[in-house]
């Protein structure tokens, strides 16, 4: 089956997209928002950073009767029947970078983001992102907010934890990505953040991915781990059609009969999310294996397989980690990884990518 078949198989229900020129106005997509709402459907500005895309909710038929292409700065009227058309690689060819910071994620570059699983004090969050820019990382993970399965584990730092990141960005230039999990949090977290990350138990709790695709910060849209590929490109498609075209999407593993290991890493997802979005698809061994031995072979396997990048905990004292110690590199590991990612990356045709600490400048934010 070919892509756009693939794409169309899904017959839920038609809609439409324009495409904007590039020249467009604000004045012109207003038009179009304004022809639409008038006919009584729904408009969904996208501003991505080559053009305009505004989705359309309604009936099909009074939207044709428009005639919309005729109107001044539109470059094409777009009926797509995917569940998913934003974020979709059907009318949007060229694969996406986006920019965190500086930091460049998407083809030509592998970027490599670490930290702890969770902040838990300002000493160790340090450590872990020194470790974390030692492995060859340029960015900086660590949680404030975390979602545990029991509500008798560590929930993080909260606000306090965010102030941490921010320090530590300060000291380090690494740009920060911190997990939000309510919409009522998501404007403080933005405000601390240069990245929200969206967790897997959360990858369909639309709220929270309407109010992240407001919030005016890159997402990484981690995928749920019974969630198959076409519910989470539809998942990341909420965020998109709130207006935020900047999703990174990341593979963490999938829940399966083995328990062998915490996930089943599901390889093929990234060249199969890859052909049907242009977004970037990022992997997560350490969440995958949930074992520290499996992150370097997860990591080899997951750049051969293509990923424009690989989230990895990092941890200086394991034994003692709050969360998620087991996955945790320390020590040799970090050497290790970072021959990894500087020996795999020109074999791929792939630049490792750099922090803006490394290339002089402080990250964009705060
Ligand atoms: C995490 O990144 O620490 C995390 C909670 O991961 P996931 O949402 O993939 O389980
Ligand atoms: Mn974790």
């Amino acid at each position: 089956m070919d892509l756009v078949a693939l794409l169309t198989r899904n017959t839920e229900g038609e809609i439409m997209v324009v495409v904007m020129a590039p020249g467009a106005t604000p004045a012109d997509v207003e038009v179009v928002v304004q022809r639409v709402t008038a006919v009584g459907g729904q408009a969904f500005v996208s501003r991505g950073l080559s053009r305009t895309i505004v989705g359309l909710v309604g009936d099909v038929a009074d939207f044709e009767a428009l005639n919309l292409g005729s109107l001044s700065g539109v470059l094409q009227v777009i009926r797509v029947s995917a569940p998913y058309k934003l974020v979709s690689r059907e009318h949007h060819r060229d694969r996406s970078v986006i920019r965190v910071g500086g930091v460049p994620i998407g083809p030509g570059t592998l970027t490599v983001i670490a930290g702890p699983c969770a902040v838990e004090s300002p000493e160790q969050t340090l450590a872990a992102a020194r470790m974390a820019r030692s492995a060859g990382a340029s960015m900086l993970r660590g949680g404030a907010f975390k979602p545990r399965t029991s509500p008798y584990s560590y929930q993080g730092l909260g606000e306090a934890g965010l102030r941490i990141l921010a320090d530590v960005r300060a000291e380090t230039g690494l740009a920060v990505v911190t997990e939000v999990i309510d919409p009522g949090s998501v404007d403080m977290v933005a405000s601390y953040a240069d990245m929200l990350q969206i967790g897997a138990r959360n990858m369909q709790n639309f709220a929270l991915l309407q109010a992240v695709g407001s919030a005016g910060r890159p997402v990484l849209l981690k995928r749920g781990f019974s969630a198959t590929i076409e519910e989470w490109l539809s998942a990341a498609e909420y965020i998109a059609q709130r207006g935020n075209l900047d999703i990174v999407l990341c593979e963490r593993g999938i829940r399966t009969f083995e328990t062998a290991t915490r996930n089943t890493l599901d390889i093929s997802a990234v060249p199969v999310a890859q052909r049907l979005s242009h977004l970037p698809v990022i992997v997560d061994p350490s969440h995958s294996g949930g074992r520290r031995d499996l992150v370097a072979p997860l990591s080899r396997a997951a750049i051969a397989a293509g990923a424009d990048g690989l989230l990895i905990d990092v941890h200086p004292q394991p034994k003692t980690a709050l969360c998620d110690g087991d996955q945790a590199l320390h020590d040799a590991d970090i050497a290790e990884l970072a021959g990894i990612v500087a020996g795999m990356s020109p074999v791929m045709g792939r630049t490792l990518a750099l922090s803006s600490g490394e290339r002089g400048q402080v990250p964009a934010t705060v």
